[in-house]
């Protein structure tokens, strides 16, 4: 599988990616992702009886409750939905200093997430970790433990990573690739450039 999520990689990387391309090819990978998170979540025998027979088949046992954070996370949410249909969805936006890399939170709206829940925090970069970290633990104040969640993104830096590998051990992630490290400016090299620029034609 990592075969086929680093081809569409080289494809997101390479600045002469049309944004046309970018979007189509983001779909494709989230499409890996989706499918990568669907198998760290529980399922419960399902009756069925099939043209010719019946049987047990097997279905989601947990509800999901989706959390793009903005703006970046919209580019993912659409292939989440396609697959979580009955999922509630969040938000949550963030503004990241241009110099401390903090992540300064401007806007939360999560719906109740009850203990059988699963979260699936969708961002597409995992930088410094800081606003993943910041976003978490919003989460648990409101009592959410970190077993329930599970980080979705296309690239993230080593520092990211082990950031949120340290200070959350139970979180389960789901990520393109893990590149070489941060630039002085925050960047992952060698990257993909700013995520959100690229899918939204912005700069
Ligand atoms: N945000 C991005 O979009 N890209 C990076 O490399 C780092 C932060």
């Amino acid at each position: 599988m990592q075969q086929v999520k680093d081809q569409l990689l080289t494809i997101l990387r390479d600045v002469k990616t049309p944004i046309s391309e970018f979007r189509r090819t983001t779909e494709k990978l989230t499409e890996i992702l989706v499918v990568e998170s669907m198998t760290l979540l529980e399922n419960k025998p399902h009756k069925i009886t099939t043209p010719i027979t019946e049987m047990t088949g097997s279905k989601l046992d947990n509800h999901v409750v989706l959390i793009p954070v903005l703006r970046a996370g919209l580019a993912m949410l659409p292939i989440f939905l396609k697959y979580f249909e009955e999922a509630s969805t969040g938000f949550f936006g963030f503004n990241r200093d241009k110099t401390t890399y903090e992540a300064n939170m401007y806007f939360a709206n999560i719906p109740n997430i009850l203990p059988n829940t699963k979260v699936i925090l969708i961002d597409p970069i995992l930088a410094t970790g800081n606003t993943t970290c910041s976003a978490v633990t919003y989460l648990n104040k409101m009592g959410v433990e970190d077993r329930q969640i599970i980080f979705a993104g296309i690239l993230a830096a080593p520092e990211g990573k082990n950031h949120l590998e340290t200070t959350h051990p139970e979180i389960k992630m789901v990520i393109g690739a893990v590149d070489k490290r941060l630039n002085e400016v925050g960047y992952i090299v060698p990257g993909i450039g700013d995520f959100g620029d690229r899918f939204f034609g912005t700069n």
